[in-house]
């Protein structure tokens, strides 16, 4: 696990890497992505250091994502792109590379050659009820 202090994000936050700065409030950061996956790939951030989603509040994340309309016709327009995805990776599992949560703009044109592998299943008979069950119950747990 990487701490705020060896996390590159935070060193960007804090001002000791520099980023090519799109969007900075009290709570966020917005910067174009070093690595992107099409020209105008942008991140999103919050400026404290938390590793995915699931620990940050609804409200802070409330706060980031109010950025993202915006953003992503900014992106989707200077990008001359017939739409955009918003991406957020939690864990390695799922992609994640930096681990400080992060919102990716990515502008998207057709036949740009992105994409998912999206290899959709289906429910055995009655697992769709357990599943939802089980669901609703963590939900009230976690509330
Ligand atoms: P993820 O795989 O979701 O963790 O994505 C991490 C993203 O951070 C990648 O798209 C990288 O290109 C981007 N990235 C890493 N270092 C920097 C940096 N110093 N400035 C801007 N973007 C960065
Ligand atoms: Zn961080």
């Amino acid at each position: 696990m990487t701490g705020a202090l060896e996390c590159i994000f935070c060193k960007i936050v804090a001002g000791q890497i520099g980023c090519l700065k799109l969007l900075d409030d009290e709570q966020s950061l917005a910067f174009l992505d070093i690595g992107p996956l099409a020209e105008g790939h942008v991140l999103l951030i919050p400026k404290r250091h938390f590793e995915t989603l699931a620990e940050m509040s609804g409200e802070l994340v409330g706060r980031v994502c109010d950025h993202l309309p915006r953003l992503s016709a900014a992106v989707t327009r200077v990008a001359r792109a017939d739409g955009c995805n918003i991406l957020q990776n939690n864990g390695g599992v799922a992609g994640q590379v930096v681990p400080h949560v992060h919102f990716h703009i990515i502008p998207r044109r057709s036949g740009d050659g992105l994409g998912y592998r999206w290899p959709a299943g289906e429910y055995a008979p009655g697992r769709a009820d357990e599943i939802h069950g089980q669901l609703e119950q963590a939900l009230k747990d976690l509330a």
